[in-house]
């Protein structure tokens, strides 16, 4: 069993995915989270009922990810969605990255953004051209299904910014045997 970072994050980023469940899932899927989330001993309406930048600790974080996972039946796509969502939800973010940015300028702030969401690790970006870039999660060590949703939530703040046909592939991962997870940007201008 990995062990997970000691640290927390923003109760807003449980919020967002909360209000993405019930775009999608309707109240059904909130009942059948909170359903899940109880067998695991964490309690939905306690997280609804948080200041979004109240902390939660990363282990609950990394479980209610799991959860979510179950409540759109185990299909791992939906969890990379809603972390596509995420930064389009998020008005912090959109106010950093005006529409007309350039994924390279976006990837200035990502350090900042990612410390404004997260008290442990640190994005570091190791490369950076004009349809290419590389970004590393160093001291960050939390489940597979977390370095999917980022994935997800990168590809988000793409669509914030002038790039078209943003992908993001996570390259290198801590799960994997890795020092740390390395995700690589493409797109085309
Ligand atoms: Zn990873």
């Amino acid at each position: 069993m990995t062990e997970i970072t000691e640290g927390f994050c923003r109760a807003g980023v449980l919020q967002t995915d909360l209000e993405y469940i019930k775009k999608k899932k309707g109240n059904e899927g909130l009942n059948k989270l909170d359903k899940v989330l109880k067998g695991m001993g964490i309690s939905l309406p306690n997280i609804q009922s948080m200041r979004s930048r109240d902390n939660v600790p990363l282990w609950m974080r990394c479980k209610f990810l799991d959860a979510c996972l179950e409540v759109f039946d185990g299909n791992i796509e939906k969890i990379r969605e809603m972390g596509r969502e995420a930064p389009k939800a998020s008005m912090l973010i959109k106010m950093l990255y005006p529409f007309h940015l350039s994924p390279n300028y976006a990837l200035t702030h990502a350090s900042r953004v990612w410390r404004d969401h997260y008290s442990a690790g640190e994005l570091v970006i190791l490369e950076s051209s004009s349809c290419h870039a590389l970004l590393a999660l160093k001291n960050f060590r939390t489940t597979k299904l977390m370095c999917i949703f980022f994935a997800g939530a990168f590809v988000g703040v793409g669509d914030l910014t002038k790039a078209k046909n943003l992908v993001c592939t996570e390259v290198k991962c801590v799960n994997e045997g890795h020092e740390w997870c390395e995700y690589a940007f493409k797109w085309d201008i």
